[in-house]
């Protein structure tokens, strides 16, 4: 019997806070056991060649939605798939209850064991799930989710209250099948956080936050309707304009302050939104305020994606402007933003339609992660590896409690991806591996790709192709 079961040799090891370094990693049992400068290759049962390439830890996309459209096995199976495509090992995604996903309201005492059945087996990727309370009754089952499930990060959406989006009537109940959903349930949402936080000392239990607010949607959604009513991505925009995210994250951070409770603001989209948030971080500096954006929103503009034609690009909140984009990679690059996530939600195109309004929001991402960091972010303007590491991998394994995710040293998961920097390939559907027919980004030149992708020291990626079985498995993080 070898000593080690997988032995990488001959790359530069990309490790988060530490940095690059010329080494070789050996694994066992599914866990990083030994770096070393020259570690024999007689040593291990199988040896993966990474002369001349990176080798960063598994990403962590903290921002996933399984089975949002399509049954959740299905998703589970091909869209983790795509995810090795960008170096993700491991995702978490969001779960609620009410329209999608299950289509039903219900006790996730009940529920959440029939999503754990559902996707059992068929990820490929280690997996978690955010949960959202959407009903009185649900909040009261926080503590329990907390110690029966591991689950440590719950989801509002500040943009349900008064507004059912399928309808576009204000009958948000149609969609969220639940209780009042407005502020004074977010209250009692971080309320339960906040003491359940006092009982769990050794974890960070957190509330993400999606922030839009609706009253302000509605009237500007109106004047847009009543001036042309243009279907467009830029009409989007309009209607849902900075601004709304702005109010959001002033009643949520402002909310969070007065209770202590441990706050994410989920996928900000514009200059506006971070910098209203890094305001109230200044303000508030007694809470844990943690910011993401998406690499949507770092890439994708509506200029260039109406430009083009069709509603692919539909996502909320709305794509921007590239201005926006700079204003975002400069506070990626200064740690401002704490992570960055694909919020893969996989869309067909027939989702789509003609009509803005009535589209199915969302796009999957999550192939083009470490792609878009390490050529957008890198390569391009000058964010290092090891930062890049830390921003999709190793700042969303601590914030969410993925205790062995997120590096490369001994004792680490065996999750890891070897990068080739110089790969250079175009976007289409087809290279994403993803059950998606379209993608937004399609026809975008990147560069860095990953080679092969390990999941629990199985390679499950290669050379553009899937090998072996789906093995991930699900991550209890208390
Ligand atoms: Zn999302």
């Amino acid at each position: 019997m070898s000593r080690y079961d997988l032995l990488v040799k001959n790359g530069t090891l990309v490790i988060p806070r530490v940095g690059e370094s010329r080494a070789d990693l050996a694994v066992k049992d599914g866990r990083v056991v030994a770096i070393g400068d020259d570690i024999a290759a007689s040593e291990a049962d199988d040896v993966l060649d990474a002369a001349g390439k990176a080798v960063l830890p598994g990403a962590v996309d903290a921002h996933f939605h399984i089975g949002i459209y399509r049954e959740l096995g299905l998703d589970a199976f091909e869209e983790t798939r795509s995810s090795m495509v960008g170096g993700a090992t491991s995702v978490v995604s969001y779960f609620r209850t009410g329209a999608h996903y299950l289509n039903k309201t219900g006790s996730y005492t009940d529920i959440f064991p029939e999503v754990l059945a559902a996707v059992e087996g068929k990820a490929w990727t280690d997996y978690g799930f955010h949960l959202a309370p959407m009903t009185v009754a649900q909040i009261d089952e926080i503590p329990q989710l907390v110690k029966e499930h591991g689950v440590t990060s719950f989801k509002y959406y500040m943009f349900y209250k008064g507004f059912d989006l399928a309808s576009n009537s204000r009958d948000s109940r149609a969609f969220t099948m639940g209780d009042e959903y407005d502020l004074g349930h977010l209250f009692l949402m971080m309320e339960k956080i906040r003491q359940t936080q006092e009982e769990n000392p050794d974890v960070r239990l957190s509330l993400s936050l999606h922030c839009e607010q609706s009253e302000l949607m509605r009237v500007f959604i109106d004047r847009v309707r009543a001036n042309g009513d243009p279907q467009n991505l830029k009409a989007y925009n309009d209607g849902r304009p900075p601004l709304t995210e702005r109010v959001a994250i002033g009643e949520a951070t402002t909310i969070a302050s007065a209770l202590g409770t441990n706050i994410n603001l989920l996928h900000l989209s514009s200059s506006d939104a971070v910098a209203a948030a890094v305001q109230a971080r200044d303000a508030y500096r007694e809470i844990d305020m943690r910011f993401e954006t998406t690499l949507h929103h770092l890439c994708l503009d509506y200029e260039t994606l109406d430009a083009q034609g069709g509603l692919g690009g539909k996502v909320n909140p709305p794509i921007r402007t590239k201005a926006d984009n700079e204003v975002l990679w400069d506070r990626v690059a200064s740690g401002d933003i704490s992570w960055v996530a694909s919020d893969h939600a996989c869309c067909m195109e027939e989702l789509k339609g003609d009509q803005i309004w009535p589209a199915t929001p969302g796009f999957g991402g999550t192939a083009l992660l470490y792609p878009v960091m390490i050529s957008e972010g890198h390569l391009k303007r000058g964010i290092p590896l090891h930062r890049i590491a830390e921003i999709v991998s190793a700042n969303p394994a601590a914030a969410y409690n993925l205790k062995n995710k997120g590096s490369l040293l001994p004792g680490s998961d065996a999750d890891f991806t070897i990068v080739d920097l110089e790969k250079t390939q175009t976007v289409t559907p087809e290279i994403c591996l993803s059950g998606q027919d379209h993608t937004p980004f399609n026809g975008v030149e990147l560069t860095g790709w990953p080679v092969t992708t390990v999941v629990g020291g199985n390679v499950n990626f290669k050379d553009g192709e899937i090998v072996g079985e789906p093995k991930g498995t699900y991550i209890k993080r208390v």
